[in-house]
C-alpha cells in the first residue's frame, strides 16, 4: 500500500477512501483514485498531488462534490471531477480551470493558493471547479477525444455548452441537441444546479494557449473589455512578466482593445456563465447571468510552466471579493 498524505491508495483496481476528521464530525470523502497514474512529466504536479490540495478545503468546511467519475474511451481508470463549495452561499465567485487538459498552469496554481481560496471562502461564497479534464490534464491531452486542437475535427471540450446556450439564429432553440459528453453534460447540470444557492457574481477561469507568445484575458460578462476587473488582470499579469498582445485579433479573429476582448459567441462554458437566458431540455429560463466572466489566456509556447503558474497564482490572490463592489 502506498501512502501519500491524508490520501491513501490501495492497489488497483481497489479503490481508496480518505476520512478526513474535523473537530468531533467525521466527514467521509471518498476519492477513487487508482494507483501508478503516470502524469505528463513536463513539471506540473502529479494529479494526486492536485486532488490532496483542493480537498484540504474539506478540513475548514467546505464541501466536496464530485461530479462526475471521468473515464473516456480509451482509458483504463476514471478520475473524479470535483467541486469545492464554501460553506456559506451567496453571491459567489466561481472559480474554474483545468478545461483543456494541456493547460497545466491553472490546475497548479489553484494548489499553490488554496490557502487564499480558502481564506476567499471566509469572506464570501466561493465555487471551485479546480480541475474540469482530469484525463487530459494526466496524458496533455486538451480535448477527451483527441490530443489537441484542429480546424478540421470537433474536439470534446469539457466545457462545451452548445447544448444549453440560445441559437442565434432561432433564440427559442439551443444550438446542439445534446450535450457533447457526458463530462459536459455532468458540469454543465452542476453549474446550473448550483447557480441557485451560489448564484454567480464572477466567473473565472483560468487557461493557457501553447500556440500564442502573448496572452490576452476574455471579458465576457455585462462591461465587456471595460470591465476594471479585466483591465487589473492585464496590470497583474504584466507585473508577472506574462507578454501581452494589447491589439490586433486573437487566432481566432476576436478584435483585441488593450489586451482584453469582449464577449464572444464560442460555446463555452464561460458563455453559459454570462447568458441571460438559456435554453434547456427545449424550454427558454434564466441563466447563470454572471455580471464579471474572465478568462485568462496565458502565453505557452515561450515561457516557462513555473512562471505560468506563478502569474495565475498571483491573479487568484489579487482577488479580494466577487461582485461590483471590487470596482470601486
Ligand atoms: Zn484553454
Amino acid at each position: 500500500m502506498a501512502r501519500f498524505g491524508k490520501l491513501r491508495f490501495l492497489a488497483w483496481p481497489v479503490t481508496s477512501v480518505i476520512s478526513l476528521v474535523v473537530s468531533a464530525t467525521v466527514m467521509a470523502v471518498e476519492l477513487e483514485l487508482p494507483e501508478g497514474i503516470v502524469t505528463h512529466p513536463d513539471g506540473r504536479k502529479p494529479v494526486e498531488e492536485l486532488y490532496r490540495a483542493y480537498t484540504s478545503l474539506v478540513g475548514k468546511g467546505w464541501h466536496l462534490d464530485i461530479i462526475v467519475r471521468s473515464q473516456p474511451p480509451g482509458r483504463s481508470f476514471a478520475l473524479p471531477i470535483i467541486a469545492l463549495r464554501s460553506p456559506r452561499g451567496g453571491e459567489a465567485c466561481w472559480i474554474l480551470s483545468g478545461i483543456h487538459g494541456e493547460e497545466p498552469a491553472g490546475p497548479n496554481a489553484i494548489a499553490d493558493s488554496i490557502d487564499a481560496i480558502a481564506a476567499l471562502g471566509e469572506r464570501q461564497a466561493v465555487v471551485l471547479l479546480p480541475l474540469n479534464n482530469p484525463q487530459g490534464y494526466v496524458n496533455n491531452w486538451r480535448y477527451l477525444n483527441m490530443q489537441g486542437y484542429s480546424d478540421t475535427i470537433e474536439g470534446q471540450s469539457v466545457g462545451d455548452s452548445s447544448h444549453l446556450l440560445a441559437d442565434p439564429e432561432s433564440p427559442g432553440r439551443a444550438r446542439a441537441s445534446a450535450a457533447s459528453s457526458v463530462e459536459a453534460d455532468a458540469i454543465t447540470r452542476y453549474v446550473l444546479e448550483h447557480s441557485e444557492q451560489y448564484p454567480p457574481a464572477a466567473s473565472i477561469d483560468l487557461h493557457e494557449d501553447n500556440l500564442i507568445s502573448e496572452g490576452y484575458v476574455y471579458s465576457q460578462g455585462k462591461l465587456g473589455s471595460a470591465e476594471p476587473l479585466a483591465q487589473a488582470a492585464v496590470r497583474t499579469l504584466q507585473e508577472n512578466g506574462i507578454p501581452l498582445m494589447m491589439s490586433g485579433e486573437t487566432r481566432f479573429g476576436e478584435v483585441i482593445d488593450n489586451a482584453i476582448i469582449g464577449p464572444v459567441v464560442d460555446g463555452s462554458i464561460d458563455e453559459l456563465m454570462s447568458a441571460s437566458s438559456i435554453v434547456v431540455d427545449g424550454r427558454v429560463q434564466a441563466g447563470p447571468e454572471a455580471d464579471i466572466v474572465l478568462v485568462f489566456e496565458t502565453p505557452a509556447s515561450e515561457i516557462g510552466l513555473q512562471q505560468r503558474i506563478r502569474a495565475h497564482a498571483a491573479l487568484l490572490r489579487s482577488i479580494r471579493s466577487c461582485g461590483p463592489e471590487l470596482r470601486e
